[in-house]
């Protein structure tokens, strides 16, 4: 069939799943399906895409963030993210892939990078679905209003109820192994379902510089991993056996993960697929789900690599997943959203210990814990504004921003050269819109910071809306056990 036929989820009777198969195999979701909303008029958010627009957005927005009292003396650290920047992003995603490709894509973000309901439902509004790992994940995308046709669930723990839920839901699944497999297989019998389904399988080639987000080692805990003695055989009679098993996913791993190699995980994928179809006699295989992992810059407001320069580079390592055969679905995160957040810390107190100037900010390890915890693979650019607001001038001397947190090792950056900070002043920890919200560390009871969307218009003036309201004292008490106080009295 024409891969790239318009077809609405509606299409597809109840039972899809189980009736899918022969000749009229189909794709749950073409072009017209996962094209969400329409497209919004605002989609690049008519702003400049140049790098020192988007610094001159933020600073304005610190400015702003300063002046209307988002950060002070009462609320000493919280979150801006560039909306017009996020709309940029997603349009250049979906850009990069309509140049190479008249094949429907599905560009669904990983919900992990950014777990935030309102932000779910931007990009939804910009063209962009979702991939969930886990029932809270879930939960959000839908709250966002996503459709089933444009939300994917991976994970390699799904539980029967959760598989259970996404059958009916009729979200597509990419089942990790064979356990998982043999789940879908009696789900797939006892009820019908328009979920598509497919299984994640691990290229097995090798690790990125990072290795807690190198998911393609020959070790790795995700999807069945193709060089192993027996695997490849395995992968390829379970699509022979189960008509309704049609799609294959890969996700070579996250920052870290050169271009080149992401793209050798998707050309082995690709290079199965083929021999699935030529085996099964008919194009079984209709969809390729290729992951995120677009690793993001940390360095400077420069956004390389692009998505228009993976897009060319798999075109051209990979020209046959271009031609219209197949339908593909992505799950970038980190590189969406990273650049469109900054975190905004007041400078409490400075000092000096032993020759060394330390300004101790209220951002540390509670809002960046893998920077506290590994310097070494997250650095971050720290940008110095003054009590005001503005950016802070003056000769740069090497200083620590050091965190809030009882722990010496929490330091945003260490020996760092900075216009010199002084109490008042502000820390701003820049690119960190992608993971930096997801992952709060509650050590010492240190509240979640709330988190602000703003847009700038022309005229300078900035305009904030909540994302996520700063975390009260109240709320830490009551997750903190607050209304279970006398629990262990009776034991
Ligand atoms: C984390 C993850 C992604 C997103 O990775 P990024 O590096 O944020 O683009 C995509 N797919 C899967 C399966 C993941 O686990």
């Amino acid at each position: 069939m024409d891969a790239t036929r318009a077809l609405t989820p509606d299409d597809l009777p109840p039972g899809a799943l189980t009736r899918r198969g022969g000749a009229d195999s189909r794709h749950t979701g073409g072009a017209d399906s996962w094209r969400t909303d329409g497209a919004d008029s605002r989609l690049t958010g008519g702003a400049d895409s140049r790098p020192e627009a988007a610094a001159e957005r933020r600073d304005a927005a610190v400015r702003a963030a300063v002046a209307q009292g988002l950060v002070g003396p009462d609320t000493p650290v919280a979150a801006l993210l560039d909306v017009a920047g996020i709309r940029q992003s997603a349009a250049a995603l979906r850009s990069a892939f309509a140049e190479v490709t008249t094949a429907p894509v599905l560009h669904a973000f990983a919900v992990k990078a950014s777990p935030l309901v309102p932000v779910l439902r931007l990009l939804r509004k910009a063209g962009i679905g979702a991939e969930v790992a886990s029932p809270g994940e879930l939960a959000l995308a839908r709250a966002a209003g996503l459709k089933p046709a444009h939300t994917v669930l991976d994970s390699p723990a799904k539980t029967l109820a959760e598989l259970r839920q996404a059958l009916a839901l009729g979200i597509a699944v990419n089942a990790d192994n064979p356990q998982e497999l043999a789940r879908l297989d009696s789900l797939a019998r006892s009820a019908p379902t328009r979920s598509a389904i497919g299984l994640r399988v691990n290229p097995q080639i090798g690790a990125g510089s990072i290795g807690a987000l190198s998911t393609a080692t020959a070790t790795s805990k995700f999807g069945v991993g193709l060089r192993d003695s027996g695997a490849r055989e395995w992968v390829v009679r379970a699509f022979l056996d189960r008509p309704w098993l049609t799609r294959l996913h890969t996700h070579s791993g996250s920052q870290g993960v050169p271009l080149g190699l992401l793209a050798e995980g998707v050309r082995v994928t690709y290079e199965l697929a083929e021999e699935i179809n030529q085996l099964a006699g008919r194009r079984q295989v209709d969809t390729i789900d290729i992951g995120g992992g677009l690793p993001v810059n940390f360095d400077s407001d420069v956004e390389n690599p692009t998505y228009a320069m993976y897009a060319r580079l798999l075109q051209r390592e990979v020209p046959g997943l271009f031609d219209g055969r197949y339908a593909l679905v992505t799950e970038f995160g980190r590189s969406l959203l990273a650049k469109h957040g900054t975190i905004v810390a007041r400078v409490e107190y400075t000092k000096a210990a032993g020759n060394r100037r330390i300004a101790i900010t209220h951002a540390g390890a509670q809002v960046a814990a893998r920077t506290v915890y590994a310097p070494g693979s997250w650095p971050l650019r720290i940008a110095a504004y003054d009590d005001q607001g503005r950016p802070k001038t003056g000769p740069e001397i090497p200083q620590d921003v050091a965190g809030p947190a009882c722990f010496a090792g929490d330091l945003l950056a260490e020996n760092r050269p900075l216009p010199l900070l002084e109490p008042g002043d502000h820390a701003a920890a820049l690119d960190t819109g992608a993971y930096y919200f997801s992952h709060h560390y509650a050590y010492n009871s240190l509240a979640r910071p709330g988190i602000h969307g703003f847009s700038t218009g022309r005229d300078g003036t900035v305009r904030f809306a909540t994302v996520r309201a700063p975390q009260t004292i109240d709320e830490v008490v009551a997750e903190s056990g607050g209304e279970h106080t006398r629990a262990l009295d009776a034991l």
